[in-house]
């Protein structure tokens, strides 16, 4: 199925400002530049993001003149959506295209009590973690506000869903292609917006920031966005979370742990830290692994997902077997730990954890590093 929202950036759009994007702070130092009262901010952001209106002419409660003012300083970006594809649990994932070259992926998983929007902070990835399909399609960029946001304005509207009346979507996860913690410049904005009253109004415990481990940013969301944190841990000693992980030799575990330690500290969100631990069968799936894992948690307030293994093209991991699975998680709950085990969604449709690739034209030559890398092992 394909279905096309909408348009490309109009070239007399240039010059302007593109409001999609914009937080509240940033929409009242608009108003202000053009000389117009900061309430219109909270007025524009409901027609941007709860109505999913994108033509100055369809906002009623503001006057012509001031609708011809908006029209000659800013325009509201409507993105474009190249593919839909439906899987068998319902899980949906969109194709959005950012620039003629780079398509981005974000998908959608509802569920019983919930609807959960995972979405893309990066074009491609940088970190290059092992066992992750985005990785293999090297890095491109990162994604603007309006493309990081764009993600959740275009779900809505797919979904037919306006944010006030009706929420379908009530959970955001950074869990899309790339580390949203290298990207914090727009990524942070966009948690604002996200939990804004006057755009989607979501709870701090309803958006998720994932990260690798990129330390400084830990403390830096801890300052600045009220979240919650997950961390991709994956691996219980340095020497194993090297090889998965990389970003692990820059930030070591006895580096990071105490970050986390510093986050719940603060008393943030859910006021614990949720550890992603994806099971690859005998690299990381061993009992004394899980117990290498409790001892590495200690006193940590979290919980455990242990998260079955997604398979992309050429990877070398397999998935653990369920019983490999469940005897990791004994050992976790014998030491009092709460661990879950993340069921698999829209596999059918690689829209599952690590398996979202998107259009990348990958600036890092990753592919040809490892196509040289590949042929001297052989
Ligand atoms: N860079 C961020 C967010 C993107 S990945 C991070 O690392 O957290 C979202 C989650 O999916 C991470 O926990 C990631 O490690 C996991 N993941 C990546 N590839 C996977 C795969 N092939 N199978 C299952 N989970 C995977």
């Amino acid at each position: 199925m394909s279905v096309e929202i909408v348009s490309t950036t109009p070239s007399e759009s240039i010059s302007k400002v593109d409001l999609l994007g914009l937080d509240y702070d940033a929409l009242v130092v608009f108003f202000e530049s053009i000389g117009e009262k900061s309430f219109r901010a909270k007025q524009v952001m409901k027609w941007i993001h709860q109505l999913g209106v994108s033509d100055f002419d369809l906002m009623t409660n503001i006057s012509k003149p001031l609708r011809e003012k908006l029209k000659q300083h800013a325009w509201i970006r409507s993105p474009k959506i190249v593919t839909e594809q439906l899987s068998d649990d319902g899980t949906i994932k969109w194709l959005i295209e950012v620039d003629q070259q780079n398509c981005i992926e974000t998908v959608f998983i509802p569920e019983a009590d919930r609807g959960t929007l995972c979405i893309s902070s990066q074009v491609g990835c940088a970190l290059d973690c092992s066992f992750c399909a985005t990785a293999q399609q090297g890095f491109n960029r990162n994604l603007e506000n309006w493309e990081i946001i764009a993600q959740m304005w275009v779900a809505n509207k797919a979904l037919g869903a306006n944010p006030k009346a009706e929420r379908k979507i009530s959970n955001v996860v950074f869990m899309g292609m790339g580390e949203p913690l290298l990207n914090v410049t727009h990524v942070f904005p966009v948690a604002k917006l996200l939990m804004d009253d006057n755009a989607y109004g979501l709870s701090k415990r309803r958006v998720t920031i994932s990260t690798a481990g990129v330390v400084p940013a830990i403390d830096k969301l801890k300052d600045e966005v009220d979240v919650s944190l997950a961390i991709s841990l994956h691996a219980p000693n340095n020497a194993l979370r090297d090889q998965l992980v990389p970003i692990n030799k820059k930030y070591p575990l006895e580096v990071l742990m105490p970050a986390l330690h510093r986050y719940v500290a603060d008393g943030h969100a859910k006021k614990h830290i949720t550890v992603e631990y994806v099971m690859l069968d005998q690299v990381n799936d061993e009992e004394e692994h899980a117990h290498q894992l409790v001892e590495l948690l200690g006193n940590l307030i979290c919980k455990v997902n242990l998260i079955p293994f997604n398979p992309f093209p050429n990877t070398p991991y397999l998935r653990s077997s369920n019983n490999r699975v469940h005897r990791f998680q004994r050992v976790l709950h014998e030491a009092g730990i709460n661990c879950t085990i993340r069921k698999t969604r829209g596999d059918d449709i690689d829209a599952a954890c690590g398996q979202l690739a998107g259009k990348v034209k990958d600036r890092t030559k990753r592919t040809l590093h490892r196509v040289n890398f590949e042929s001297k092992v052989v």
